[in-house]
C-alpha cells in the first residue's frame, strides 16, 4: 500500500497529474475518520490517489468516485485493484455533469475536485445526493496560489479560471442554504455544511 502511494506520487508528477497535497489530504483522511463517514462521492478521480487514501481511512468506508478521462479512468482501475480495494472503491467512467445517480442515493461527504470552472454546477447538482447531516469539500479553493493574485497573470484562460474560482468561493460565502469555511491548507479548501442542520 506504503509503495503504490509513492509509485501514484512518482506517476503523478512524471504526468502532471494534479493530485492533492499531502497536508490537504491528511486533512480529507483526518475529516473521514473524526466525523466516521461511510460513504464519499468523489467528483474527479484522476489516478484513484486522493479516493485510495479516503478510502484507507476508515475500515468501513466506501469512496465512489467520478472521472471522465479515459486514460486516468483506466489508471485509477489499475491503482485499486493493486491495493484491493474493488469493493471498498467505486470507479465510476462518465462526465459528472452528465452522470445520473439513483434517486434516493447518498453520501456522508461529497469532494469536489474535478474542472475548476465547473465547480459551482457540480456543487449545485450533487447536493441533493448529500445526506442530512453530509459536508461538501472542495479542493484548489486557491488554484495554485493564483486566487486574489489576477493582475499578475497574463494568460486569457489562466485569468477565467481564476474568476470562476473566486465566483465559486463568493458563491459559497453568500449561499443561503450551506455555511462555509475556508481552510488553508493544500491548495485550499472549503467546507460546507447544510444551515440547518447544525
Ligand atoms: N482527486 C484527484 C485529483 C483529480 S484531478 C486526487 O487528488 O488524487 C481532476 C480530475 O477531474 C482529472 O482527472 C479530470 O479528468 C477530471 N474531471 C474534470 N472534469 C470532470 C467531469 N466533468 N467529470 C468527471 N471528471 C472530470
Ligand atoms: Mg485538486
Amino acid at each position: 500500500m506504503k509503495n503504490l502511494i509513492l509509485e501514484m506520487e512518482e506517476y503523478a508528477k512524471e504526468k502532471n497529474v494534479p493530485i492533492m497535497e499531502k497536508d490537504g489530504i491528511a486533512f480529507l483522511m483526518k475529516f473521514i475518520k473524526a466525523n466516521n463517514i461511510k460513504n464519499v462521492l468523489e467528483i474527479g478521480s484522476a489516478i484513484g490517489y486522493s479516493a485510495i487514501l479516503m478510502a484507507s481511512s476508515n475500515p468501513d468506508v466506501k469512496v465512489t468516485t467520478i472521472e471522465k478521462d479515459e486514460v486516468n479512468y483506466l489508471e485509477c482501475l489499475k491503482n485499486v485493484k493493486k491495493c484491493g480495494f474493488e469493493q471498498k472503491v467505486n470507479v465510476v467512467f462518465q462526465d459528472a455533469l452528465e452522470l445520473n445517480l439513483a434517486e434516493g442515493t447518498q453520501f456522508d461527504l461529497i469532494f469536489i475536485d474535478a474542472a475548476k470552472g465547473q465547480y459551482i454546477k457540480f456543487f449545485e447538482k450533487y447536493k441533493y445526493f448529500l445526506a442530512p447531516h453530509g459536508t461538501i469539500i472542495t479542493d484548489n479553493i486557491h488554484f495554485h496560489g493564483y486566487v486574489g493574485k489576477k493582475e499578475t497573470i497574463e494568460s486569457k484562460n489562466l485569468k477565467q479560471l481564476v474568476t470562476k474560482i473566486e465566483n465559486y468561493i463568493e458563491f459559497l460565502k453568500t449561499n443561503e442554504e450551506f455555511d462555509t469555511r475556508f481552510y488553508d491548507v493544500g491548495d485550499g479548501l472549503s467546507v460546507s455544511v447544510r444551515k440547518n442542520e447544525k
